[in-house]
C-alpha cells in the first residue's frame, strides 16, 4: 500500500466514526475535501467569456456606483426646504434633467427641475416627487402633503463604494456578476484556468452509439450524462470512450488519463463483481481508497490520486452515477476550480404526497417531482420506480427526496427535505 493510502486511511481512521464499509455521506465529502488542492494557474479573460469561471483576483470598485446622486423616478427634483408643511407646495419648472444629459444651472428657491429616472440630481435638489403625485399648470407644478426629504433619490455609492471589494478571489461568476463587473468599466478579469476532466466507462456489456446492440449489451449512457454534467460545470472534457473489463486496458487508460487530466472519472467496475479487479489495479497505480458510502443509490465509491490526478471511481448504475456526481464530484470540482467553500446544495421542505419505504442505516436520494398544488403549497410526489438502474427516474424527476440515515420511512403527508436538480450543476 502506498504512503498516501496509508496516510489517508490513518487520518481518516483517527475519527471514531471511520468505517470504510459504511461511510456517512458528509464524512466521505469531508475526507475528500482534505485532499483537494485547487488549480493555481491563472489566465486573463474577456469578461463576456468568464461565466462560470472562478476569480483569481479580488475585484475592487474603482469608483462609486452610481457615481452621482440620481433620480429613481420620473418626476420633479425639488429642494425639500421648499415644501409647505401644512398645505400645497407650488414650484416653477426651471428646466429638465435627462439620464445622460444633466440640468445645467442653479436651482433657485421656489424652483424645481423636471427629471427622468437615472438623471443626475441638479445641484440644490435633494428630493424627487413622482410625476403621478403632481398637478402641472403651465410651467408650474403643485403637490400636497406627504413628500419626504430624500425621497426617490439614489445616493452616489449606494450600489458600490469606491475601493470596496466587490468580489473576492475564489468567487464563481454568475450572470448578475458579469453585469456588476461591467458596471465598473472592467472588461478583462483574471480567473483560474479550466479544469481538465477525463472520463471513461468500463464494462464488457457496453456498446457505443453507432454499434449494433448484441444480445446482453446495453448502450453506454453514463458517458452522456457525465458529459452533460461536466459541461454544466464548465470544465474541459476529455471523453475516453468505453474500456473493456480488462486490467491491461484499464491500466493503460488510467495512465493516459492521469497524464492529461486534473481529474479522472470512471463509471462501473467498483461494485462487488469487478471491484477486486479495479481495486487491485488502483492500489498498484495510485493511492486510492474504496468506500462503501452509507447511501442509496451509490454505495461503492472510490476516491484517490493517480499521479497528480484526482480519481473518482463512480458506480456503474446510471442513477448512482448521477447521485454520486452530484453529492461528491460537483463539490470536489468546485474546490479544485478555485472556489474554497462551495455553497452546499440547499435542502428545502416539501410535503410528501405518498408513503416512502426506507430502512435506517443509509442516506437515501429518492427521485421525486416537486410541484405546487392548487393552494400554492409545495409538494413532492415520489417517482414510481426507484431502482438505481432506471435512468428514466432521473429524467422524470426534478428533485431528490433526501432521507437522512436514521429515517425509517415516511408517511403520506409528512414533510421531507428535497434538493432541486436544476441548478445543482
Ligand atoms: P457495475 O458497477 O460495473 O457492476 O455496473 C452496474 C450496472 O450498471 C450494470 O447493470 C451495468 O450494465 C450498468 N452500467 C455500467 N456502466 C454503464 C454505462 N456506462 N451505461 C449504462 N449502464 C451501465
Ligand atoms: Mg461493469
Amino acid at each position: 500500500m502506498t504512503a498516501m493510502t496509508t496516510d489517508f486511511i490513518r487520518a481518516a481512521s483517527c475519527a471514531d466514526d471511520y468505517d470504510p464499509d459504511s461511510m456517512p455521506v458528509d464524512q466521505a465529502r469531508k475526507y475528500i475535501r482534505n485532499y483537494l488542492t485547487p488549480v493555481q494557474t491563472r489566465e486573463s479573460l474577456a469578461l463576456r467569456s468568464a461565466l462560470g469561471r472562478v476569480l483569481a483576483e479580488d475585484i475592487v470598485s474603482p469608483f462609486n456606483v452610481p457615481n452621482h446622486d440620481n433620480s429613481a423616478m420620473d418626476g420633479y427634483a425639488i429642494n425639500a426646504d421648499d415644501i409647505q408643511p401644512d398645505g400645497t407646495t407650488t414650484l416653477r419648472i426651471a428646466g429638465t434633467a435627462f439620464a445622460g444629459n444633466a440640468f445645467v444651472g442653479q436651482v433657485q428657491p421656489g424652483e424645481c427641475v423636471r427629471i427622468m429616472t437615472g438623471a443626475v440630481m441638479p445641484p440644490g435638489c435633494d428630493t424627487v416627487v413622482m410625476q403621478e403625485h403632481v398637478q402641472t399648470e403651465g410651467n408650474r407644478i403643485s403637490f400636497g402633503l406627504g413628500v419626504k426629504r430624500g425621497q426617490n433619490r439614489r445616493l452616489a455609492g449606494e450600489d458600490l463604494k469606491q475601493g470596496q471589494v466587490v468580489f473576492s478571489a475564489g468567487h464563481r461568476i454568475k450572470p448578475a456578476d458579469l453585469g456588476l463587473i461591467a458596471s465598473l468599466g472592467i472588461g478583462e478579469i483574471r480567473v483560474y484556468r479550466r479544469l481538465h476532466v477525463a472520463f471513461f466507462s468500463t464494462g464488457d456489456e457496453l456498446a457505443s452509439i453507432g454499434q449494433p446492440l448484441q444480445q446482453g449489451q446495453v448502450y453506454d449512457s453514463n458517458r452522456y450524462t457525465i458529459h452533460g454534467m461536466l459541461e454544466r460545470m464548465g470544465v474541459e472534457i476529455i471523453d475516453m470512450g468505453v474500456v473493456r473489463d480488462d486490467p491491461k486496458l484499464l491500466e493503460q487508460a488510467l495512465h493516459e488519463a492521469a497524464a492529461s487530466a486534473d481529474v479522472i472519472l470512471t463509471s462501473g467496475g467498483v461494485s462487488v463483481g469487478e471491484a477486486d479487479y479495479m481495486k487491485q489495479l488502483l492500489n498498484q497505480l495510485g493511492q486510492v481508497v474504496f468506500w462503501k458510502v452509507a447511501m442509496k443509490p451509490g454505495r461503492p465509491l472510490a476516491y484517490g490520486k493517480i499521479g497528480n490526478a484526482h480519481y473518482f471511481g463512480l458506480p456503474g448504475n446510471p442513477v448512482a452515477v448521477m447521485v454520486t456526481f452530484y453529492q461528491f464530484v460537483r463539490d470536489a470540482l468546485l474546490v479544485l476550480m478555485g472556489q474554497p467553500n462551495p455553497p452546499p446544495v440547499p435542502l428545502l421542505p416539501a410535503t410528501c404526497t405518498a408513503a416512502l419505504k426506507k430502512a435506517p442505516g443509509r442516506t437515501e436520494f429518492q427521485r421525486g417531482i416537486l410541484f405546487s398544488d392548487a393552494d400554492g403549497v409545495w409538494k413532492v410526489r415520489p417517482i414510481g420506480n426507484q431502482s438505481s438502474g432506471v435512468l428514466r427516474s432521473m429524467s422524470e424527476a426534478n428533485c431528490f427526496i433526501v432521507l437522512p440515515v436514521s429515517n425509517a420511512g415516511v408517511a403520506a403527508g409528512e414533510i421531507v427535505q428535497v434538493q432541486i436538480l436544476e441548478g445543482i450543476v
